[in-house]
């Protein structure tokens, strides 16, 4: 095996942790994460020092609905806070899953959980237009209701009801990457930026603000490969390949890519807004910020994907 001294950024989407139709009961979180973990531990053996990203989109709907259940009864919690206690648990679920599995290899690597705060534009044209649907449905009824009491913004869901929407800010800069870059330099294991880290903007005092808002866990996973100078970002997901015409009938997996070659797949409207879209858009500004390859699969077949025996890769 050659050993690598290349670092990579890899971002572990809901699926690492959360399957579609398993309760997400945190034993089974337990479960997932150790499963997805699998195809990460080879990266480790051959070297790879690894920053690891991850999203929170159920965890947070979680988060959300306890507080909708608690309503009077305890402190209301803002999302920013939701967010950070996400990348504290998960980060934790992550990290011990990892450190166990590392020890079982007699792997001696430290492995840590850093709290993110990302630093977003006030006047981000998105926090006038939110539309990153999050926590629970309801009726039109009570959707007007909450827009009206609570100052919500709300929209339409496709046919499954009313949901709140909030924003989803370009992430600027990672206020911890150099103190990250330096744990990886020295071989740590950083868990960061989960969900996307805490949105916050400097106010006029130059102090750091959260905002009611959430960041693309992709669009902040490749910001934080560009900070930290990986060689590599790792998104993976449920599907092996992006696929162009995807679910179609004359759907074509794509195997490598070239930089100019995907911003036209993009323009022709292959990658859709709240899925495969923002990989793609992270993928691109990784390489245009001096990246130099990004491989999109799915968590199974993460070892292989960074060997290059499968997935999307996108290069200059
Ligand atoms: P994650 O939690 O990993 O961010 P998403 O559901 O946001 O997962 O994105 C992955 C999904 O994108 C896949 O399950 C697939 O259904 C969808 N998808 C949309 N367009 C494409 C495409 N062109 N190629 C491959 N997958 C696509
Ligand atoms: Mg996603």
């Amino acid at each position: 095996m050659t050993r690598s001294t290349r670092t990579a950024v890899v971002a572990l989407g809901g699926n690492a942790i959360t399957r579609k139709g398993v309760p997400d009961t945190i034993a089974n979180q337990f479960k997932h994460t150790r499963q997805s973990l699998a195809g990460i531990v080879p990266l480790v053996k051959d070297g790879y020092r690894l920053v690891i990203t991850h999203g929170n989109g159920p965890q947070v709907g979680n988060a959300l609905l306890r507080i909708e259940l608690s309503r009077d009864k305890a402190p209301l919690l803002p999302l920013g806070i939701c967010v950070a206690d996400t990348e504290g648990g998960m980060g934790y679920m992550i990290e011990q899953s990892l450190q166990n599995r590392l020890r079982r290899e007699n792997i001696d690597t430290d492995v840590v959980t850093i709290i993110s705060q990302v630093i977003v534009d006030k006047n981000d044209p998105s926090i006038a237009n939110p539309t990153k649907f999050i926590g629970q449905f309801y009726t039109r009824d009570e959707a007007r209701r909450f827009a009206k009491e609570r100052g919500w913004s709300v929209k339409k869901d496709g046919d499954r009801g009313w949901r709140r929407v909030v924003p989803s800010p370009k992430p600027l800069k990672t206020i911890n990457a150099s103190a990250i870059k330096s744990l990886v330099d020295t071989g740590t294991i950083v868990i960061a930026s989960g969900g996307g880290g805490v949105p916050v903007y400097i106010d006029d005092n130059g102090d750091y603000e959260g905002v009611d808002a959430v960041i693309d866990k992709d669009r902040a996973s490749a910001l934080l490969a560009a900070e930290t100078g990986a060689d590599l970002l790792v998104i993976l997901t449920d599907v092996d390949k992006v696929a162009l015409n995807f679910g179609e009938l004359n759907q074509t997996c794509l195997d490598t890519v070239k930089l100019d070659e995907m911003k036209a797949y993009a323009a022709e409207g292959h990658f859709p807004a709240g899925s495969m879209g923002p990989k793609i858009e992270a993928a691109i500004s990784f390489i245009e910020n001096g990246g130099r390859e990004v491989v999109i699969s799915s968590i199974e077949k993460a070892y292989e994907a960074v060997t290059g025996d499968a997935g999307t890769r996108l290069t200059r």
